[in-house]
């Protein structure tokens, strides 16, 4: 079936998640809110949040001014490192639901890994989704030696593994493992902050669709079934980023992508996370 703004995946306890998603980290001060609301007006029915950025009230005044219906809206946001553990994270859920007004989110992430807590704030995790204050649980930047680890004491597997993914990170061992294992892959920093729109390789890919190389960046993400929450808080870019379902890359488009791999990180995992990553 052709893709929509509205196409979903099923996750492994059965929730399904719309493939695209609406990021927003650094979407600061009133720009959350406007972005927010914007993007819900655009047809974007999945926000990406996190407790971290600061921005979960105005995310969630957004999606009030909106006027959509709960059930039909997707919401993510996430454990940050120091509030892990088994207290501290249903902690701060609570005060992830008290900022965004939500009495549940659909998807709640550990930010990043934290290994002695490993184990320990995975049943949190499981709690909370059993609690019902998140739909589904998952976790962010973990690596296949971690999600193996993890495996071996849980009740649940995460649904959701969110990790930076690009043409130009094309990491296939982890996303093999992951379709292999029922955990759908996110990608963040889908348009490499900006970083690599210019590339003569994507332009020209690009120039032969008639779209931005953002749009083709985006598209492929979707036709390897990967979930994707490209942030703007610009107005045309809320548009041109959802606008992607009037083209598809063909089997040398794709292709071609494939190859770009330079495992060019647009974030270093040694800056925010333990040296063990
Ligand atoms: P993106 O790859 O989405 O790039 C965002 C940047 O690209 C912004 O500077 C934006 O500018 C610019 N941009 C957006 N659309 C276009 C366009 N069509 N043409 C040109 N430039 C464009 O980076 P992010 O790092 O923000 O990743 C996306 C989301 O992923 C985050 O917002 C967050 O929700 C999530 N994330 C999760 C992480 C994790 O550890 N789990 C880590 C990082 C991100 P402007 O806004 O000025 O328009």
């Amino acid at each position: 079936m052709a893709l929509t703004i509205n196409s979903k995946i099923k996750l492994n306890n059965g929730v399904e998640m719309p493939l695209l998603g609406f990021g927003t980290f650094r979407a600061e001060g009133k720009d959350s809110r406007r972005s927010v609301h914007e993007a819900i007006n655009a047809g974007y029915i999945h926000i990406d949040t996190a407790l971290i950025y600061g921005n979960e009230e105005g995310v969630g005044r957004g999606i009030k001014d909106s006027g959509i219906s709960r059930d039909k809206l997707f919401v993510t946001t996430k454990l940050w490192i120091s509030d892990q553990g088994y207290d501290s994270s249903l902690k701060a859920i609570e005060k992830s639901l008290k900022n965004l007004q939500l009495d549940y989110v659909d998807l709640y992430l550990i930010h990043w890994p934290v290994e002695e807590k490993l184990h320990e704030t995975w049943r949190a995790m499981e709690e909370i989704q059993r609690k019902g204050l998140s739909r589904a649980v998952g976790v962010s930047n973990y690596t296949i030696r971690l999600l193996e680890d993890l495996k071996k004491e849980s009740e649940f597997i995460p649904s959701v593994n969110q990790v930076e993914f690009t043409p130009f990170l094309y990491q296939k061992e982890l996303l093999d493992y992951c379709q292999n294992n029922s955990i759908r892959l996110e990608a963040y920093s889908p348009l490499t902050r900006g970083r690599k729109l210019d590339d003569s390789r994507l332009v020209k890919v690009a120039e032969k669709h008639g779209k931005s190389t953002a749009q083709v960046l985006l598209r492929w993400d979707l036709q390897h079934e990967v979930i994707t929450i490209p942030k703007t808080v610009t107005s045309q870019r809320i548009i041109e980023n959802a606008d992607l379902y009037d083209f598809e890359l063909d089997y040398e488009d794709m292709a071609l992508l494939d190859s770009l791999n330079e495992d060019a990180r647009m974030i270093h995992p040694a800056n925010i996370a333990p040296p063990e990553w």
